[in-house]
């Protein structure tokens, strides 16, 4: 009744009789109310999780979930004739982050505050987010995405800093959303912004003036760095976010009367990859302009960091011209010059440890790992791989600094809110207890021989199926069978991820079926995620999937037995549908090459298998699953460095050794898909596959076409399958960010 009476007074009129959209903004209104009332959590020590990208999804339902009204919502709206998701799809999804490393930082946000730790958020607040994906031709189009434009959660606090950037300085405005924690108190995300940004530069899609840092600085998420002015860019966007971090930090500390001199007493900062290092230079500065001596500076920052690697592809490692830092951060370099010195001096002039290197660029990495007492990878094989092969000259000298913490995610919106049918049976099957402790999943365990249980779990399976193909029939206009194999692959397009490999299956199956080998089940096969928009290969990757849906779906000799799908503009809503309906997890990275990935995680929890390489975290997933109930295949991260080093990898080797490699390659530019799609694309990404492949496609694919084809066998024997599924998400537990969250906890904040 309560609620319906503030539901009421929010709308001024009765449910029945109001919009969807009103509905979803008194909601909104509800829940900035409700957050207002929650206490801040407090500590001794607060955490500042500094990150260019926060990819926090919608934040409706999971708010509704973390204030534990979200049943009780659903019932009063219910009795209301109203459908609770139809209200949550009038949110804009905030366009903050651009994939895994986001997601990441969302779930640590939703963890460190349902886990009572006090810690906020630091990031941007980018107008027009990453892009959204358009598709035309078969080929992918970005335009800006207007999320700003409909109600949300974020509050203009009026709080200003001035930043300087170049020789002019710039007020700041920051905005903030409450993170609320599940059944607990709250947190801060804070936004920085420009209030002279003009969003109206911005023409043919996502071009704009990149000189103008008045009037674009936070327009995008990740500007075009392929020139000059889009690296200054990125470097502005850097010291912005991590000036305004700093003097919010000294603000709050000075509020509570600490000194800026004890900041390591009161304070830490995760320094979430490379794009926040300039932190580190920014509060020495502070310090030493405080008086403290520059080593002593040094070292209390060194006390209050944290790096967290998330990558070991080289290009990802941020390297700016100490003249673009120069322009853009004068006040900087000599500071950034000083701890190069400090490294030179006692490391005996080691060019491997070196800040800057001989061509006069700065390394930001290095730059972390000297000034932070902790540098941990995100998965097991990560952190080993970062010590004995990326960063082995650090590992020699700094061994204790290095620690890993595998990835986890929310099980609030992975499990509870995206797959609430499930989650209501595991609430009946084994109590709530999992909720507070994931490892309580394993009591599901119980009911591996129960045949009542398992057909329930594939009936649920079966729902989540109905409500993706839904999604895809009214988003992509194509009509997908529920009862077929939903195979998944969904994540941002790189060569690394190889969705090539798996467009390459498509085109063997396609011939296999043209010759009359049809499969038992028929197969869907998703794909979803953007590419850079400087990614040329990328985009033939995308260009060569939508050809192949085209080619596909209309051949009436194969669209009974196979669809492909690929899921427009792929976000976390779209996840939120497309995981829990997955049968098959396709998780194809080139071993070594994905530090750990989360999507993994999300389709294990919901009870999908996972396809995979020995890569990230699927290493951890086998462990606890066991190899009877996830399918590896593929070269090792050590064969693989091996070929790297020996440089023995030829793909062209491979397409002429094998027949079927030949022929699935080559129908890249044969008749059908030139009739459909770009021959210039098409060729280049074949061209590509024979002369270089550097993410060793052809290695793979005969081991991935077998493996497949065995995971395919299986799904027929339902017994084993169903099984398969709930010793999945029994084992899953390990990968809550909860667990991860106590584990940064406990190794480098020590926040309580
Ligand atoms: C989880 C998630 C990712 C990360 O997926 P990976 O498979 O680990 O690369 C990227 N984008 C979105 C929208 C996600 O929800």
């Amino acid at each position: 009744m309560a609620l319906e009476n503030e539901m009421t007074e929010y709308l001024k009129k009765p449910i029945g009789e109001a919009s969807d959209k009103e509905l979803y903004e008194a909601m909104t209104d509800l829940v900035r109310n409700r957050a207002e009332a929650i206490p801040k959590i407090s500590g001794k020590k607060k955490l500042y999780y500094i990150s260019a990208e926060f990819l926090i999804g919608k934040q409706l339902g999971k708010n509704l979930i973390n204030l534990g009204i979200y049943d009780e919502m659903d019932r009063l709206l219910k009795a209301n004739g109203r459908n609770i998701d139809d209200i949550e799809k009038q949110e804009q999804e905030p366009s903050l982050g651009n994939g895994g490393l986001g997601r990441l930082a969302a779930c640590f946000l939703d963890s460190i505050a349902t886990l009572n730790m006090e810690g906020d958020g630091v990031g941007l607040n980018y107008h027009f987010g990453l892009f959204k994906q358009q598709f035309r031709d078969h080929k992918q189009y970005e335009i800006p995405d207007e999320w700003l434009s409909a109600k949300n959660m974020l509050k203009d606090t009026g709080v200003q800093f001035p930043v300087r950037l170049g020789n002019k300085t710039y007020m700041s405005r920051m905005y903030d959303m409450d993170v609320i924690g599940y059944k607990g108190g709250k947190n801060t995300l804070h936004l920085f912004d420009l209030d002279t940004i003009d969003e109206s530069i911005v023409h043919d899609g996502i071009a704009f003036d990149k000189t103008d840092i008045e009037k674009n600085l936070t327009l995008f998420l990740y500007p075009d760095d392929s020139d000059k002015d889009g690296q200054l860019l990125r470097i502005y966007q850097q010291y912005f976010m991590v000036a305004n971090a700093a003097q919010l930090i000294l603000k709050e500390e000075k509020e509570k009367g600490h000194s800026i001199r004890h900041l390591d007493q009161y304070v830490c900062i995760q320094i979430n990859d490379t794009h926040p290092s300039l932190i580190i230079p920014e509060l020495i500065r502070l310090l030493i302009e405080d008086g403290v001596p520059m080593k002593r500076a040094a070292d209390i920052v060194i006390n209050v960091c944290g790096y967290t690697n998330h990558t070991i592809l080289a290009e990802a490692l941020e390297k700016w011209p100490l003249d673009y830092l120069m322009k853009v951060v004068p006040h900087l370099v000599p500071i950034i010059s000083g701890l190069d010195y400090a490294g030179y001096c006692a490391f005996n002039a080691n060019p491997d440890l070196a800040i800057i290197d001989d061509e006069n660029r700065v390394h930001m990495a290095r730059m972390d790992m000297h000034f932070s007492h902790s540098i941990n990878g995100v998965a097991a094989l990560h952190t080993e791989i970062l010590k004995h092969q990326e960063l082995k000259p650090f590992y020699n000298v700094y061994a204790s600094k290095f620690n890993n913490k595998t990835n986890g995610i929310t099980f609030r919106r992975f499990l509870m809110h995206s797959n609430h049918e499930l989650s209501e049976y595991i609430d009946q099957l084994i109590g709530e207890g999992w909720k507070s402790d994931a490892t309580h999943l394993e009591e599901l365990l119980r009911y591996y021989n129960d045949e009542n249980v398992l057909d329930h779990l594939v009936q649920i399976k079966y729902n989540n199926k109905v409500r993706c193909a839904k999604l895809i029939k009214e988003r992509e206009g194509i009509d997908v069978d529920p009862n077929s194999i939903f195979d998944v692959q969904i994540k941002r397009m790189h060569e690394y991820k190889r969705q090539q490999m798996n467009a390459l299956w498509v085109i063997y199956k396609y011939l296999q079926i043209k010759r009359g080998q049809k499969p038992q089940t028929p197969v869907t096969v998703i794909f979803g995620g953007k590419a850079a928009p400087a990614y040329i290969m990328a985009k033939n990757i995308i260009h060569l999937i939508l050809c192949l849906q085209e080619l596909v779906n209309n051949d009436p000799d194969v669209a009974p037995w196979m669809k492909v799908v690929m899921i427009t503009n792929y976000n976390v809503h779209k996840a939120e549908i497309l995981v829990p309906a997955c049968d098959i997890s396709e998780q194809i990275s080139l071993a070594s090459k994905e530090a750990s990935g989360t999507g993994n995680m999300k389709f294990m929890l919901n009870g999908a298998i996972t396809l995979g390489t020995a890569d990230g975290a699927n290493v951890e997933i086998r462990n606890l699953v066991g190899n009877d109930n996830i399918y590896i295949f593929g070269k090792t991260s050590d064969e693989v460095i091996g070929l790297y080093n020996s440089r023995g990898y030829h793909a062209v080797d491979y397409y002429n050794r094998s027949h079927s490699i030949h022929e699935i390659i080559d129908f890249i530019t044969g008749p059908e898909l030139s009739a459909i799609g770009d021959v210039n694309m098409l060729g280049a990404l074949r061209d590509n596959l024979i002369n270089k492949d550097w993410f060793m496609t052809l290695l793979d694919i005969e081991s991935y076409c077998a493996v497949k084809e065995t995971a395919m066998y299986d799904y027929e024997n339902r017994a084993w399958w169903k099984r398969k599924s709930l010793v999945n998400t029994a084992k899953a537990g390990f990968f809550s960010s909860d667990r991860t969250i106590n584990d940064y906890n406990w190794d480098i904040w020590h926040l309580k």
